[in-house]
């Protein structure tokens, strides 16, 4: 990885305060997201736009996205313990109020496992979304049309679009926050896979025999480096590990790159998310030398580390590129 190419990268690992927000941000020629206070000046000649909801299972957020992947409005608050849909809804609305102009679409990015056929979530931590159909519910709501996918693999199609997978065909895009879960792009198409689940990286096993996980396997990566299960082992978050536990990490997320790009013929992984972003060089790094040490054949050498082109932004400027693939 080029050191350049990391100090390029805005508002690595910050945590923003939980309660209502206005800014914009602005994509540079480098796919770096430039942060600037909103003004009217903003919205002059502004084109489409598009509504973009990102669901986690600690914060909900949404935005106002123009068609250049800058935000224009976006606010956000912690996910309730029951009535998500409800506190999702009123967030919709306080935003729309907010918009410079009328959204064309709805893109929503939600914890997977999603199921895109029948257009319903059920992510792991947030129970009282179990098999709810989101997508119809926002567009009977709204009165746009509206889309959801997994916020990895909005996170992977944004890469690609405005951030460091630009100009790439083949590359994973890897989320760390409270669980690890990623989207792969082959040939310059987004996986899918059968039920719209491809790329969930955090499901690889890492260490056989391991640990528990929330799948019902054992030694998955989830189970280690995914923010909830470090600050389960370590009492205190993820941003305050000590380095045993980044090094550590490295060699697991390493572990999982490996067998994730044999099997999909990729040499390039973007990392983003809290606590990718947050953990920093010494993580890079020690992906970086897993990698190097275990990636000796002709089609999986010189396995490329970028971090996220898109900053603290990503799942909702995900969700717009979700919304903005509508049409
Ligand atoms: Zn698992």
């Amino acid at each position: 990885m080029a050191s350049n190419s990391w100090e390029n990268v805005v508002g690595l690992g910050e945590e923003v305060g939980v309660g209502a927000t206005v800014t914009a941000e602005r994509v540079d020629a480098r796919g770096v997201v430039r942060h600037a206070p909103c003004s009217p000046a903003t919205f002059v000649g502004m084109t489409a736009c598009y509504l973009a909801i990102d669901v986690g299972s600690e914060k909900l957020a949404a935005a106002i996205v123009g068609e250049r992947a800058e935000v224009l409005v976006r606010d956000r608050v912690a996910t309730p313990q029951r009535d998500v849909w409800a506190a999702l809804a009123r967030l919709a609305k306080r935003v729309l109020a907010a918009a410079p102009s009328a959204p064309v679409a709805c893109g929503v990015g939600c914890v997977g496992p999603i199921n895109p056929v029948e257009r319903t979530v059920s992510p792991l931590h947030i129970p009282s979304l179990e098999g709810f159909a989101l997508a119809a519910e926002f567009e009977a709501m709204l009165g746009l049309p509206a889309i959801v996918d997994s916020n990895a693999k909005t996170i992977a199609m944004a890469e690609a679009w405005c951030g460091a997978g630009v100009g790439l065909t083949d590359f994973v895009a890897v989320v760390m926050g409270p669980t690890v879960a990623g989207g792969v792009v082959s040939g310059g198409k987004l996986l899918e896979g059968r039920l719209g689940n491809a790329g969930n990286l955090g499901h690889i096993v890492v260490e056989a025999d391991g640990r528990p996980c929330v799948c019902g396997g054992k030694g998955c990566l989830d189970a280690y480096a995914g923010g909830k299960a470090i600050e389960e082992e370590t009492g205190r978050p993820p941003q305050r590990a000590p380095q045993s536990i980044i090094e550590r990490t490295g060699i697991h997320v390493g572990r999982a790159l490996l067998s994730l790009g044999a099997i999909c013929d990729l040499r390039t992984a973007i990392l983003g998310g809290p606590v990718a972003l947050g953990f920093g060089e010494p993580l890079f790094a020690a992906i970086q030398a897993e990698l190097d040490a275990r990636s000796r054949l002709m089609f999986s050498s010189g396995f490329q580390l970028l971090p996220s082109g898109l900053g603290e932004s990503g799942p909702l400027v995900g969700a717009a590129a979700l919304a903005r693939s509508l049409g």
